[in-house]
């Protein structure tokens, strides 16, 4: 959503008019405040943006109701500078050059939440550990699957001592329950909904080593096949296709198995382009099984739509599906390559992927009834892409930093140079592959716009890492209030829980 800032008088009418999309627009039974008595001598227009968004937060009224749904959305490194960023990108691309005022459709939600991600072994997370997080209310050490922190080889073929997901348990309880993704389906994010494994590298059976082949571990993608909790996960889509067939028919597996031969056996759907998704019924029972691409999906920037269905299609057709259900469903989504393009330092294609994740969110948004659906939208850990310089309202968000001239009143910039003459970007990382030297040739706008540039980093590294900063989170809908403050990850865990009236007696009626 692009949010429409038309300057208005300060009546709540207008104000919710204004805004009949966002999330907290629900009546006030008490006397709402509508007309501040608070005025200024200076009339300005962001002066009566910021009266109107603080009269929306007065306004304010839980959704007190347990939630029957929930969805999950989590950007994989989806930093707070990458909001920021997105947002006014976003901006800037939809016509709106300033950009800054632009707001992403999560950024509208009326609780918001500060997030711990730190892992039992590291300041600095990865996304398994992270996943686990969210997926099973404990915390473990980066790089495992749904285990405990001290948990290794005694898990495999062993399950009862694993934590619980949250959709071995909402299978258990009845609803439905669905993954949605652009990575490979198998990878950690994703895997930690259905899988418990000693390592999130573990995709396919040829990954993993003797001892753990030894000790009975099952590869992330057999253990796909065989989750056992109530009738199975109904939506499953993503890549990562060649985790699932033979060596000797495009796959990577050693063990001779085709799981989607075997999915199909046993009365599962599988689609494996574009034309067969948009072919599939949502009314249909059988559960789908969804492998596009043989790794990972392609950024958003780089997606063919005739081979591969947008993250907001997913989306769609996956609440489509389960909201068949009468008993409720749990459901992910992730745009897991914001991750990827940050690890490369190309904002460029984090930014776009984070489009492509607004725009699965509005799919959704459309959809759901909030009363009875909890939204809860945030990021497993940070990258160290930073936000910096003063670069003037109106320049490119990937551009150079330029800034505004002093006295100029019709938007005049010039560049703003470092301490050696040259100029530099308004996004950057603090480590990655592109590092910044002192013989560098001077950047030019041109380069760094083209698509492929990688912002330059402070340290040399192949991959440009993580970061341990909070990540942000955004709740609406049913018990959307339960999130607030500064908490754990795992907490997230517990408050899903409780939004769904799972730690309540049992009501007879
Ligand atoms: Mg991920
Ligand atoms: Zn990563």
């Amino acid at each position: 959503m692009r949010a429409s800032f038309a300057v208005s008088s300060l009546v709540i009418a207008t104000a919710l008019s204004a805004c009949q999309q966002r999330p907290e627009a629900v009546e006030s039974e008490t006397d709402p405040v509508t007309q501040p008595q608070v005025e200024t001598r200076l009339a300005d227009e962001t002066w009566d943006r910021g009266a109107e968004e603080a009269l929306r937060r007065l306004n304010l009224r839980a959704r007190e109701g347990q939630a029957r749904n929930v969805i999950l959305f989590v950007a994989d490194g989806m930093s707070i500078p990458t909001i920021a960023a997105a947002r006014i990108y976003d901006g800037q691309t939809g016509g709106n050059t300033n950009g800054v005022e632009n707001l992403l459709t999560f950024e509208t939600f009326p609780n918001t939440a500060l997030v711990r991600t730190y892992s039992t072994d590291s300041q600095v997370p990865d996304s398994a550990n992270t996943a686990t997080a969210l997926m099973t209310g404990i915390k473990t050490r980066n790089g495992a699957i749904s285990i405990g922190s001290q948990q290794g080889l005694e898990v495999c073929g062993d399950e009862s001592i694993a934590p619980s997901t949250l959709a071995e348990i909402a299978e258990g309880r009845g609803l439905a329950t669905g993954i949605v993704t652009t990575t490979r389906i198998t990878h950690a994010t994703p895997a930690t909904t259905y899988a418990h494994s000693v390592s999130r590298q573990w995709e396919a059976d040829g990954d993993l080593p003797a001892d753990a082949v030894a000790a009975g571990c099952e590869d992330i993608a057999a253990q796909l096949l065989s989750f056992d909790h109530g009738d199975g996960i109904d939506v499953m889509m993503g890549g990562g296709r060649a985790n699932f067939l033979p060596d000797d028919d495009g796959g990577r597996r050693q063990d001779g198995r085709n799981l989607v031969a075997e999915w199909v056996e046993r009365g599962g759907v599988s689609v494996m382009d574009a034309s067969a998704f948009r072919a599939l019924d949502a009314g249909a029972e059988a559960p789908v099984l969804g492998l596009f691409s043989n790794s990972h999906l392609a950024f958003s920037a780089d997606r063919n739509a005739d081979e591969e269905p947008s993250l907001a299609e997913m989306t769609g057709f996956a609440i489509d599906r389960l909201s068949q259900d009468e008993d409720g469903y749990f459901l992910l989504v992730e745009a897991g390559r914001v991750d990827h393009a940050h690890h490369a330092t190309n904002a460029y294609r984090a930014l776009t992927d984070m489009q492509a994740f607004e725009a699965a969110i509005e799919a959704a948004l459309a959809r759901v009834d909030l009363d009875e659906t909890l939204i809860v939208v945030t990021a497993d850990h940070g990258h160290t892409m930073t936000f910096s310089g003063y670069p003037a309202r109106g320049t490119s968000i990937l551009g150079l930093v330029r800034r505004a001239v002093a006295g100029s009143i019709d938007g005049e910039t010039a560049l703003t140079l470092d301490r050696t003459g040259r100029p530099y970007t308004t996004l950057s990382y603090a480590n990655g592959p592109n590092p910044r030297g002192q013989d560098d040739e001077a950047l030019s706008e041109e380069e760094v716009l083209d698509p492929n540039y990688r912002q330059q980093a402070t340290v040399a590294l192949p991959s440009q890492t993580h970061s341990g900063d909070d990540v942000a989170l955004f709740a609406a809908g049913a018990r959307a209030h339960y999130f607030g403050g500064s908490m754990e990850q795992n907490t997230v865990f517990h408050l899903v829980t409780h939004a769904l009236g799972w730690n309540e007696p049992a009501q007879d009626d």
